[in-house]
Order: structure tokens, then C-alpha cells, then sequence
């Protein structure tokens, strides 16, 4: 059998190669950048991620690297009570991770790729850009751009892990449907220590609710992130201001240090189709949905959970090509389902999707709130 074409190394792509190796399946791993993204992107794990995480060999490893949380907050910001909490043990006996793990992306991605390097040497090509594809006669062309001039390769199948501005979704003209919001959420990284030189009692992931300006609070392994919403016309801050308004919340403190800002938007968006014959949209490229409440990253895991089975039993003839038809039928609602209940504004029932309860092999409960 020819590779399985996998193009994109985010965490998606990077997860789905490593289910691919899982099930004994050939692939490569076609990537455009000449390393992996440094980007500040996500920074919550959560339990269906982490059970995939172990299925494919490298659970252990992310767990080494991350902060276990295992309540999480919902304050009132302007009388800072404690409005409830989730407490994730709720998920004792449904899995063996009962908790969530913060990380931040661009520290999680090297692990993968580590692991993936170790299986599977070479299969990883960095510096190649997928410029375009044919699908006939049973297989996929796929050319790329390399340092090395132009490069085609064949494969049965080409899985489309390529993020949000996806060449292959757009080649294959599918449309996105939904829409982005014109608020925006302004994000900060800071360096201090908010645990033994300034104590402050928050659970390590905390959202506050407040009707002025809501706030998320999450404690990483090597900072703090701050998260805030940003109004449609307002310019973004300076760096001095990102600092003003997290003084503002935590005092003074003795140490401060700003890592990193940034300010995006958030979209409700999903591809109308996510199979065309022997090409398949997964992650961002499929969906780009609100990272709030862990749902971006996360959401695109459990397509990588879901896709490479279905072509490793196809594959071993043990199940017809329709099998792979089941994909988009269950991943599709997921991502539906998340994104519209973000626009809900995080009202307290979202978090019920820490359970995952989508996954029939996984029938999860919902984490208990007091
Ligand atoms: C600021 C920010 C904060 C976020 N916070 C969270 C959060 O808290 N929780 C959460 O769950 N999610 C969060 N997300 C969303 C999360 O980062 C994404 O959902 C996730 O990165 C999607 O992974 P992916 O692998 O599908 O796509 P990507 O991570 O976008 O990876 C796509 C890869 O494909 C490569 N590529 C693109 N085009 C080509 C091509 N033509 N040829 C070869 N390679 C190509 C890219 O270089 C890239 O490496 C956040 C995102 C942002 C931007």
C-alpha cells in the first residue's frame, strides 16, 4: 500500500500520524513550514484528548510536561465569590484521566513530533507545501513545493490537516458555513508567581463571570494567562496596558514579566462537506470553531480519533469504503454542536462537554458542579 497522505503538522495532523502508525498504516506527514509553529494557540487538554493521547503511546510524556487541573473555577468577578465549580473526579470511574491538563500548544506539538520521529524516521517532511492534488483512479496525487523543486506523491487516500485557511478545502471548493464574531479576545502570557511569592486562591483554570468584562484565568506550567474580551471598534492595547489591566486584577505584586500578547478573533464556522471521495477534511480545516472551553484543539483530536480506525479496517478488507462515509456523519455534529453552544456566551452548561460523552466507547458523565 502507498502512503496515506497527511498534510499539515499541527496537533491534528501530528495525531492523526501517530494513529495512523498505531494501526500499521504507511503515511507521510507533508508539512510547509521548515519547523513547527511557535504560535501562542491553545493551552487545555482535556480527558478525550488525553485517552487518545494513550492510546497512540504519549500520554505519558504530555502528562510530564503539564499542569493537572482538577477543579475548575466559575467566579463572580466584582465580588470575586465562588459562583460553582466543576470538579472534574465526577469522571473517576469513566476514565482513567479525570481531569484536564494545561499546556500550552507550542509545547505539546515538539512532544508529538518527538514520538513520531521515533516510530516512524523520516516520515515527517518539513518544508513541504502542498500546492495541489488529483483524485483518480483509486489514489491521490499530491504536489509540493520543496527546497528541492517541485515533488508529487501518491497516496490512497490524502487527509487534510492543513488548519483554518486549508489549501485542500479550498482546491476542492468547499465552502465554510457560519460566521465570526466582531468582539474579540485579548491574550496575555505573564511570567509571575502567583503560587508562593504573591499567593492568589483561584482553581488553575478560572472563568469569571461579569457583566463589564469577563476574565479567564489559566495557570500554565511556566506562566499565567489572562483572557479577556476585546469590543469590535476598540484598538488593541499596548503592552503597558496589557500590564495595567492585570495588575488590576491580581495587586502588586513583587515580579512581573510580560511573555507574550496576542489578540484574535473567534469563529463558528464548518465546512458544508468533509469527504470528497478520497480526500478528508480534519481540525481546523474542517472546522473552526471557539477555542473557549478547550473546544478548537480538542474537537480537531477527536477527529484523529475517529478517521484512522475507519481506514485501517477498510484497508485490512474487513469493512466496505462506506465505513469511511461514518467520519464526517459523527464528527460533523460534534463540531456543530460545539461551536453553536459557545455562541450561547459560556453559559454553565457548557462545560457538561468535558465528558466527551460523544464517543460511544466513552459513555462519559458530567462533571459535578457545587
Ligand atoms: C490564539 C489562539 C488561542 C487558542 N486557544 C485554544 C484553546 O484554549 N483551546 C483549544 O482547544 N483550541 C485553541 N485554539 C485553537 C487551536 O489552536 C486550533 O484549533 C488547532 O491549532 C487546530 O489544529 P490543526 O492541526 O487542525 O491546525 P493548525 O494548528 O492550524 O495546523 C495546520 C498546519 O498545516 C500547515 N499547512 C497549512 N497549509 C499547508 C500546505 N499547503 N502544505 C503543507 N502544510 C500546510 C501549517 O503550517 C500548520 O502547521 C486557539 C487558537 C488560537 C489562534
Amino acid at each position: 500500500m502507498k502512503p496515506i497522505i497527511v498534510v499539515g503538522a499541527g496537533p491534528v495532523g501530528l495525531t492523526t500520524a501517530l494513529a495512523l502508525d498505531f494501526y500499521g498504516l504507511p503515511f507521510v506527514l507533508c508539512e510547509e513550514d521548515a519547523e513547527l509553529s511557535r504560535d501562542t494557540k491553545a493551552g487545555t487538554v482535556l480527558t478525550r484528548t488525553l485517552e487518545a493521547f494513550r492510546r497512540y503511546g504519549v500520554a505519558d510524556r504530555v502528562l510530564a510536561k503539564s499542569l493537572r487541573v482538577d477543579e475548575i473555577g466559575d467566579i463572580e468577578r466584582a465580588t470575586n465569590t465562588a459562583r460553582a465549580s466543576v470538579q472534574t473526579e465526577v469522571l473517576s470511574e469513566d476514565t482513567r484521566f479525570p481531569f484536564v491538563i494545561n499546556m500550552p500548544q507550542h509545547h505539546l506539538e515538539p512532544i508529538l513530533q518527538q514520538a513520531l520521529e521515533e516510530r516512524r524516521p523520516g516520515a515527517l517532511r518539513l518544508r513541504h507545501r502542498l500546492v495541489s492534488f488529483d483524485a483518480a483512479d483509486n489514489r491521490v496525487t499530491a504536489r509540493f513545493e520543496t527546497p528541492d523543486g517541485a515533488r508529487e506523491v501518491e497516496g490512497p487516500y490524502l487527509l487534510a490537516c492543513d488548519g483554518g485557511r486549508s489549501t485542500v478545502r479550498s482546491q476542492l471548493g468547499v465552502p465554510v458555513e457560519g460566521h465570526s464574531d466582531d468582539a474579540r479576545v485579548l491574550l496575555v502570557d505573564v511570567k509571575v508567581d502567583l503560587d508562593v511569592a504573591n499567593p492568589r486562591d483561584y482553581p488553575y483554570l478560572s472563568y469569571f463571570a461579569d457583566p463589564q468584562e469577563w476574565m479567564i484565568l489559566v495557570r500554565h506550567p511556566h506562566c499565567w494567562r489572562f483572557l479577556y474580551p476585546l469590543a469590535p471598534d476598540a484598538p488593541e492595547p499596548s503592552e503597558a496596558e496589557f500590564k495595567k489591566k492585570v495588575l488590576g486584577f491580581i495587586g502588586e505584586v513583587d515580579q512581573l514579566e510580560i511573555l507574550n500578547t496576542i489578540v484574535y478573533r473567534i469563529h463558528h464556522r464548518i465546512a458544508t462537506e468533509w469527504r470528497r471521495d478520497r480526500v478528508f477534511l480534519m481540525g481546523d480545516a474542517a472546522h473552526l470553531i471557539t477555542p473557549m472551553w478547550a473546544l478548537g484543539l480538542n474537537t480537531g483530536i477527536l477527529d484523529a480519533i475517529n478517521l484512522p480506525w475507519r481506514l485501517a479496517w477498510v484497508a485490512r478488507g474487513w469493512a466496505a469504503d462506506s465505513l469511511l462515509d461514518g467520519y464526517a456523519r459523527e464528527q460533523r455534529p460534534v463540531a456543530a454542536e460545539g461551536s453553536g453552544e459557545t455562541e450561547r456566551g459560556g453559559e454553565g452548561d457548557d462545560r457538561r462537554r468535558l465528558g466527551q460523552r460523544d464517543d460511544p466507547h466513552h459513555a462519559g458523565r458530567s462533571p459535578r458542579r457545587r
